[in-house]
């Protein structure tokens, strides 16, 4: 049974959590194989290697192996997660083990900056490509491995296909091949080179190898059909003259194979069991299987062979997750860089203070299907709610501040210099986390709109006459206000009501319609205040022929100065906070400093997209 013959409805993004089990196709596939024993006499000889090097290794203690595959050309975005999730999440779930393969052959586009950055994140989603040592019992063999020290074993595939007549060196130029490799209503035309003899081909690809030709002069072509009606079966290209220098091999080769080529053959090398890939490969699974199928035949790789299946792409609203798309926001700088808050890479959701956790709830209960999803952003800052909702600390913070001025606050405390204690819990249901202490004194800083000086009907903050609480503190009654030249407000006049402190028994003497949040003037902490939004205007931005960069979102980022309470003196760089009828809030971990705050909207409290 082929993939394709899969049925499954595309997964229905889930608004509440794990109560529906995503459906999930790859899971039936491998349960089916691990039934039927599809595999009985699998060896793996503890690295990667040829037919010879796995047939005298012991049986394979994983009981499938898959592969997370980036090619190291740029940092991994939300849609990478999925492929992450699916590829360790199932290996640890049917007592596999999942590779982490740098796909780095192609050497123009990669670096180790990239390396770098991949492995970090693959580690800040939670997982591992090391397993326990079955000695030991640490976690010391390692699975990470690179397909460019396959090149040697690359070459001699293709030398072997070369002698077998299953490979040419094709000298017509790209146009010409271009031109007959006819399209979807014509056949090709074989190339002038295909008739060759395979001694012919030898020469010319060993005479390739060794730098006898310039770049771009010709190719190995895999000779199969050019009638066929895949048109990646019309004698695909295996290799191609580039001297470029690859960032581990360096100046050791000036042909390079194609991806193409070079995929089947790593997971063969690695013998995984099932290479799962995102739906454009599906075309291409009949070129995987001739390939590893003509290997095996000739005992150069090792059997069984592995099988790709293809899963839908994970799309979220709002972003642009191609790597190509991702770089031009950088280069152009329209963001920061990559890890710009807004960036849907991971390294900028971690900057942003998305959670693992909840990057792997969401990318979770999207299951696997065989057709692309589009993801609505705010189903993943519904998960992110809902994962910070229960640990994130308290605080409070003005992010719009203007002054309010207790004007009886030394008829009521007997001075001006008075701090009256105030406390609240650091979070409702978490009492192990404490108090958290801060005070009132006689000016604060509380949210310009919370005062009008005419207020629309069901407005019950602050208006002459009118009461409201202090949040955790007392009631006020609110003057008036001081106003400038230009008639703006500069500071709120209000008056406490003795008696009415919260928690005490006179707070519920006075009652009133509306609490306000606010900040001391003699202990508020001044903090930069990152607030952003969606970087793009439109949901599905590079749809279509349209210009992303025409869509993206000119407030995406607003930066203001505002105050956080005390409690917040302390925090963290990374860590995570409620701001209490703000949203959520994290210390910037680039340019937060205790002297020094910033902290970056992560979210509000509510769903307020499109609102
Ligand atoms: P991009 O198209 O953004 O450049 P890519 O596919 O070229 O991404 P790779 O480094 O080749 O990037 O991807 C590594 C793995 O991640 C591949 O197996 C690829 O299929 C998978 N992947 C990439 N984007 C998505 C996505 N949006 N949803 C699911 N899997 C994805
Ligand atoms: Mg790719």
């Amino acid at each position: 049974m082929s993939a394709s013959t899969d049925k499954t409805p595309s997964a229905a993004p889930e608004h509440d959590g794990d109560a529906v089990k995503p459906s999930n196709f790859l899971r039936a596939i491998i349960e089916r194989d691990l039934e039927q024993g599809f595999q009985p006499a699998r060896h793996f000889a503890g690295s990667p290697g040829d037919a010879a090097h796995h047939a005298a290794g012991p049986l394979d203690p994983a009981r499938i192996r898959t592969r997370f595959p980036p090619e190291p050309n740029g940092y991994l975005h939300i849609g990478h997660a999925k492929s992450i999730c699916l590829n360790f999440g199932l290996a640890r779930d049917y007592g596999g083990i999942c590779h982490l393969r740098f796909d780095d052959t192609n050497p123009e586009k990669e670096e180790q900056e990239y390396v770098d950055a991949i492995k970090e994140m693959v580690a800040w989603l939670g997982w591992s490509w090391n397993t326990p040592d079955a000695g030991t019992g640490s976690d010391t063999v390692s699975h990470l491995f690179y397909a460019s020290n396959y090149f040697d074993f690359m070459y001699r595939a293709a030398e072997y296909l070369v002698t077998q007549d299953l490979a040419y060196v094709d000298e017509q130029t790209a146009e010409e091949m271009r031109v007959n490799r006819g399209d979807f209503r014509t056949p090709g035309t074989n190339s002038p080179f295909r008739s060759r003899s395979p001694q012919e081909n030898l020469t010319r690809l060993r005479e390739m190898r060794d730098g006898k030709h310039p770049d771009g002069s010709m190719v190995l072509r895999a000779k199969i059909d050019m009638a066929s009606p895949n048109i990646n079966m019309r004698d695909p290209t295996l290799y191609r003259v580039r001297r470029a220098t690859h960032h581990n091999t360096g100046d050791q080769w000036c042909i390079y194979p194609m991806y193409t080529f070079a995929h089947p053959i790593e997971d063969a090398l690695e013998c995984i069991t099932h290479s799962f890939c995102t739906l454009e490969f599906e075309d291409q699974r009949p070129f995987y299987d001739w390939l590893v199928e003509h290997l095996a035949a000739g005992g150069l790789l090792a059997r069984p062979l592995p099988h790709q299946y293809e899963f839908g792409r994970l799309n979220l609203s709002y972003v642009v997750t191609s790597k190509r798309k991702l770089r031009q926001l950088v280069e152009e700088k329209h963001v920061s860089g990559w890890d710009d808050p807004r960036m849907p890479t991971l390294v900028g959701m971690r900057r942003r203070g998305y959670t693992p956790e909840s990057i792997r709830a969401m990318v979770e209960s999207t299951g696997a299907s065989k057709t692309n999803s589009w993801i609505e952003y705010s189903v993943l800052d519904g998960y992110l709610r809902a994962d910070l909702e229960g640990k994130a600390a308290r605080a409070m913070a003005v992010v719009d501040p203007v002054k309010l001025k207790l004007q009886n606050y030394a008829e009521v405390f007997g001075s001006l210099e008075h701090r009256e204690a105030c406390s609240a819990p650091a979070h409702p249901h978490l009492p192990e986390l404490g108090q958290r202490a801060f005070s009132l004194g006689p000016e604060l800083w509380i949210e310009r709109e919370d005062f009008m000086e005419t207020p629309p009907k069901g407005y019950h903050r602050l208006y002459p006459g009118n009461k409201v609480r202090l949040k955790y503190g007392y009631v006020i009654e609110c003057v008036g206000a001081e106003k400038n030249e230009q008639g703006e407000v500069t500071a709120v006049l209000a008056k406490l009501v003795p008696d009415t402190k919260s928690g005490t028994p006179g707070a519920d003497a006075v009652k009133v319609k509306g609490v306000i949040t606010w900040v001391g003037v003699h202990d508020g902490i001044p903090a930069e205040l990152r607030l952003y939004d969606r970087l793009f205007t439109e949901a599905q931005p590079d749809s279509g022929d349209r210009n992303f960069l025409d869509f993206i979102n000119p407030q995406s980022k607003r930066v203001v100065q505002g105050f956080v309470e005390p409690s917040l003196a302390g925090a963290q760089p990374d860590q995570k906070f409620q701001f209490e009828r703000h949203g959520y809030f994290v210390a910037d971990r680039k340019d937060h400093q205790s002297h020094a705050p910033v902290f970056n909207k992560i979210t509000g409290l509510k769903d307020s997209f499109g609102k």
